[in-house]
């Protein structure tokens, strides 16, 4: 799971470098953070989302190290790293789009992402799993 989740964060640090500055959050049309990692670490809307389909609370990474504060055991983790493939895949599909994901489209966007993580991940699948077994 570390590795799958290093990959992610590697590859969101590589768009960090492409992003075009002062440009606005991707993720909700609605919200006035802008397009930066820095943002995205505290968007209330991804970790509103986060925390409500995962059923997990108080999830939020710290901006510099990609550490999971709060509870850290390993629900938590696969629960950010998923947050994070998530606001990776649909933070590049609206930039090419050259704008913000209209926030009435963002969780669905979100969920499109998980099921596909749930591809790749059989970590993944077993944590959602478990999750809808659970609730
Ligand atoms: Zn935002």
């Amino acid at each position: 799971m570390h590795a799958v989740f290093s990959m992610w964060c590697n590859a969101w640090c590589t768009s960090r470098r492409l992003q075009i500055p002062n440009s606005r959050c991707l993720l909700d049309d609605r919200c006035n953070g802008e397009d930066s990692i820095e943002h995205y670490m505290s968007c209330k809307q991804l970790w509103s989302w986060c925390n409500s389909s995962f059923f997990t609370s108080g999830i939020h990474p710290c901006t510099e190290h990609f550490c999971v504060i709060g509870p850290e055991d390993d629900n938590s983790i696969i629960a950010m790293a998923l947050a994070v493939f998530a606001v990776y895949n649909t933070s590049n599909k609206w930039r090419a789009k050259n704008s913000p994901c209209p926030g009435a489209l963002t969780n669905s966007h979100f969920k499109e992402q998980v099921k596909l993580a749930s591809l790749y991940s059989k970590t993944t699948r077993k944590f959602l799993f478990n999750l809808h077994r659970h609730h």
